[in-house]
C-alpha cells in the first residue's frame, strides 16, 4: 500500500492505475469505522487497485459546526486501510484542495436543499465540490458511497450523470454495532447515556417498518410513529422524520417497498442520523446487558 500526499503523484500513480485496470474510489474524512473498511472492502472485491482519500473538508461544514474538532487519527487510519486491503491511501490538506485562486462550487439547489440541507446551510455545496474535485484527481472509474448517508448518495448520482463524469456510484448497506447503532465517526463525541439514547434512532425505524410489514401505506402515519419514537429517546424533536422517493427525495403521500426512511436528531451537540428503506428486514440487534 502507498501513502500518496502530494497532487501531482497522486494524479500520477492514480492516473496510471486507472490506465492499467479498474481503478475504484473511496472517499472519507478519516476517523475510520467498519463502516468506511466495508466500502474499501467492497471496492477490492470489483476494482484492481483501490484509492481511499482521507480530507477533512472544511467546504461540508457549516459555521458552528465540528470542523475543528472533527477526530483526526491519520496514523491509526493508515493502518486500518493496509489491512482492509486498499492499494493507494491520498493523504489531502485544504491548500492543496482550495488554493487561494479556488473560484467553483457545484451546487444542486433542489435536492442539497431538504433535510440535512436544511440543517446544515451549504452542506451538499461542500460536498459535491469536493466530490467533483476528487473525481477530477484521482480518475476512478467506480466510486463508493454509503448509505449511511442517503441524501448523500442521491446528489452524487446526479453529481455524476449531470456532469457525465465516466463514474459508477456505488451505494453500499450501513455497518451498524451489534445493538444496532449505526456506526459513525461522531459517536465518539457521545457519553454512555447519549449513546443508549442514540439507539432510538434504530428503534424508530423498526417501529415504523413493524407498521408498514403491517399493512400501514399512509406516510403521514408512518411518519408520526417515526416522531413520537424520536421525541422520546432524544427528548425533544427530531430534525426531520420523512418518509421519501428514493430516487428524487420526492415525500409521496402513499408509502411503497422501496421508499426510504430518513431520520436524523440531536443529542447535546451531537448530530446523528440513520435510515431504512421500507420493506426489507431492520435487525433484529442485541440488546444490552
Ligand atoms: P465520512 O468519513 O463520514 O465522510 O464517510 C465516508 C463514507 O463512509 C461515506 O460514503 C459514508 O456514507 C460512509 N459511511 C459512514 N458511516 C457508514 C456506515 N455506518 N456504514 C456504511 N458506510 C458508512
Amino acid at each position: 500500500m502507498r501513502v500518496l500526499r502530494s497532487l501531482i503523484e497522486i494524479k500520477e500513480v492514480a492516473r496510471g492505475a486507472g490506465r492499467r485496470g479498474t481503478l475504484g474510489l473511496v472517499p472519507t474524512m478519516g476517523a475510520l469505522h467498519e463502516g468506511h473498511l466495508s466500502l474499501v472492502r467492497a471496492a477490492r472485491a470489483c476494482c484492481d487497485t483501490v484509492a481511499v482519500t482521507i480530507f477533512v473538508n472544511p467546504l461540508q461544514f457549516g459555521p458552528g459546526e465540528d470542523f475543528e474538532r472533527y477526530p483526526r487519527r491519520e496514523e491509526d487510519d493508515v493502518a486500518l486501510l493496509a489491512s482492509a486491503g486498499a492499494d493507494l491511501v491520498i493523504l489531502l490538506q485544504r491548500e492543496q484542495m482550495y488554493p487561494e485562486r479556488f473560484a467553483t462550487t457545484v451546487s444542486q439547489p433542489e435536492l442539497g436543499a431538504d433535510y440535512e440541507g436544511v440543517q446544515r446551510l451549504g452542506h451538499f455545496d461542500g460536498v459535491l465540490t469536493v466530490v467533483a474535485k476528487l473525481f477530477g484527481i484521482v480518475g476512478p472509474c467506480k466510486a463508493f458511497f454509503g448509505q449511511k448517508d442517503f441524501q448523500q448518495t442521491v446528489v452524487v448520482r446526479q453529481l455524476a450523470e449531470d456532469l457525465d463524469m465516466p463514474v459508477e456510484v456505488i451505494v453500499c448497506p450501513i455497518v451498524r454495532d451489534a445493538d444496532g447503532l449505526a456506526l459513525s465517526s461522531r459517536n465518539a463525541y457521545l457519553d454512555a447515556e447519549q449513546r443508549r439514547r442514540g439507539l432510538g434512532l434504530v428503534t424508530a425505524l423498526q417501529a415504523a417498518e413493524a407498521l408498514f410489514e403491517g399493512g400501514e401505506r399512509s406516510s403521514a402515519a408512518l411518519e408520526a410513529t417515526l416522531d413520537e419514537e424520536l421525541r422520546r429517546a432524544l427528548g425533544q424533536a427530531p430534525d426531520y422524520a420523512v418518509v421519501v422517493d428514493p430516487s428524487d427525495l420526492s415525500r409521496p403521500a402513499e408509502a411503497r417497498a422501496g421508499c426510504m426512511l430518513l431520520v436524523a436528531g440531536r443529542l447535546g451537540s451531537t448530530r446523528l442520523l440513520d435510515n431504512h428503506r421500507l420493506g426489507s428486514p431492520l435487525g433484529p440487534f442485541a440488546t444490552g446487558a
